[in-house]
């Protein structure tokens, strides 16, 4: 089943695949875009202030016709907006333009040095208030994790990583793990940079598959929350056809052994 929930450490139930909606930057393609994916089936959408679609992602769920409470809506707060009252500001300007009153998930979207604790107070504080069902963080590897953590109230519920066969995050994603902290995948497709490889290929012929569906259900199977982006209704049903196969441990060692630690984003260390 496409909703593939996973339960957060807090409790919130979310599901464990989404639309992301990165560069979709006209509000009318990030409307229909998401419209697309709820139609067939999606329930997690993925945004972020710095996407400059919260208005296009907010219009696209009220005209789904899909009731809020069955979305789970995720956006982030961006680097310059962070620190305790400018976070409390950017969320409200972000729930404005997605014209919601609940956000389901709200994410540091950047480990900005000096700023993430007090922008994790903030969010604590938006939570208290009712406005946000859970909070979570991105880009942020071990040694950001524990300093959160020793001033935080609320433990980080979700960290969203860039995550795909050739930046398998082995280390942060054991951490994760062993601190029941939800890992989440941005750019699971490497941005179509992986489609060529051989393993992913053979892989995918073997299950009549394509490649982009076999890689993301290498997320699914290796436990990690996955939102592929597209804007195109044949691939955002294809990259969602995915629940009626699995990959083997002679698939999984395949995968495993294409690991480069190579980004197509930047490394978190250059932000503190
Ligand atoms: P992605 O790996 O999802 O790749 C998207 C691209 O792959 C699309 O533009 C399309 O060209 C291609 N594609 C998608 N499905 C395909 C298919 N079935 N066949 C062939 N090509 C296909 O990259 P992404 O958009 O960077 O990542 C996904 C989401 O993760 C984003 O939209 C965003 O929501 C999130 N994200 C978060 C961060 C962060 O810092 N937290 C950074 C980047 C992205």
């Amino acid at each position: 089943n496409i909703q593939a929930t996973k339960t957060l450490n807090d409790g919130v139930k979310m599901p464990g695949y989404g639309l992301g909606v990165y560069k979709v930057w006209e509000d009318d393609e990030a409307s229909q875009s998401v419209q697309t994916a709820i139609q067939h089936g999606y329930r997690l959408i993925d945004t972020a202030s710095f996407y400059d679609n919260e208005v296009g992602v907010g219009q696209g769920i009220k005209e789904s016709g899909v009731n809020r409470d069955d979305l789970f809506i995720t956006t982030k707060v961006w680097n310059d907006e962070q620190g305790y009252d400018h976070t409390l500001r950017a969320f409200e300007a972000s729930m404005n333009r997605l014209e919601l009153d609940y956000l389901d998930l709200y994410l540091v979207h950047w480990p900005v040095k000096n700023y993430y604790r007090d922008t994790w107070k903030a969010m604590e504080r938006l939570v208290d208030e009712g406005l946000i069902r859970s909070i979570g963080v991105s880009n942020f590897k071990q040694r950001h994790l524990e300093d959160l953590m020793t001033t935080a109230n609320v433990k980080p519920t979700v960290n969203q990583v860039e995550y795909h066969p050739h930046l398998q995050q082995h280390d942060v994603k054991a951490f994760c793990e062993q601190e029941s902290i939800q890992l989440e995948a941005w750019s699971p497709l490497k941005r179509g940079d992986l489609f060529d490889d051989e393993t992913i290929q053979q892989v995918a012929q073997k299950h009549g598959k394509t490649p982009a569906q076999v890689i993301l259900r290498w997320d699914v199977d290796t436990n990690v929350i996955t939102i592929p982006k597209s804007v195109k209704e044949h691939r955002i049903v294809e990259n969602s056809d995915i629940f009626d196969f699995q990959l083997d441990k002679a698939d999984l060692d395949a995968i495993k052994a294409l690991n480069r630690d190579e980004r197509v984003g930047p490394n978190p260390d250059q932000f503190g």
